[in-house]
């Protein structure tokens, strides 16, 4: 019997996370992980963004346990979407999607959006190749995120805190929490914003923007 170190795992992950950001570089696409707990509003987020930038191809691949109610919500807002059902898994893999830019023609889009499984533990361990990695916390979960699990916006490029419409009845300390992450990230970019009154959209769509030009002209 052979014992499997998720040391080695890892690593695996870490080369087909590798081969998927040489194809994306290749192409030029700039592909971008959501991460978050379950609620924190990641559909709701991108189904916003997918909106606001519909003057780009854009693609999604949809992560969930089961159901493809998510995919269903996006699809009118993107050019293509692809499901999958991790049936109980808590995280994507580097390998799901390199099968997915592969089978699927998921590299002709411009932005490429990943939906991870709701949970801010293992899809923080699993690079997936992604240019971008975005951490979401609503302001419903508490400012105490960052501390209690610091990898996920240790790793990341932005954190975006949603749901800032029910701040006035939320204890939520936006302050102290930008104090955390300065302490766990100096270079984490940070966004608020409001699907429901589409406060701080425009700042979080622009920033996606000049990073897809940004990669354009590299
Ligand atoms: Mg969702
Ligand atoms: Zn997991």
């Amino acid at each position: 019997m052979r014992v499997y170190l998720a040391k080695e795992l890892l690593e695996a992950n870490q080369n087909n996370a590798g081969e998927n950001r040489s194809l994306l570089r290749a192409s030029g696409v700039l592909m971008v992980n959501l991460i978050g707990s379950p609620g924190s509003g990641k559909t709701a987020l991108l189904e916003h963004t997918l909106k606001k930038l519909s003057g780009y191809r854009t693609a999604v691949i949809e992560g969930d346990l089961y159901t493809d109610e998510d995919a269903r919500r996006l699809s009118s807002w993107c050019n293509q979407i692809v499901q999958i059902n991790t049936e109980g898994s808590c995280h994507l893999e580097a390998g799901y999607i390199g099968h997915l830019l592969a089978q699927e023609n998921l590299l002709s889009a411009e932005l490429l959006f990943i939906e991870n499984i709701g949970n801010l533990v293992c899809p923080a361990e699993f690079d997936l190749g992604e240019d971008i990695r975005v951490v979401l916390l609503s302001v419903t979960e508490g400012n105490d995120k960052p501390r209690k699990y610091p990898l996920a916006f240790k790793v990341a490029d932005a954190a975006v805190v949603t749901k800032t419409d029910l701040l006035p009845y939320c204890d939520f300390n936006l302050n102290q929490l930008n104090e955390d992450l300065r302490k766990i990230n100096e270079n984490l970019a940070l966004f608020t914003v409001s699907t429901k009154t589409g406060e701080g959209l425009g700042d979080w769509c622009k920033w996606l923007e000049k990073l897809l030009q940004r990669k354009r002209s590299a």
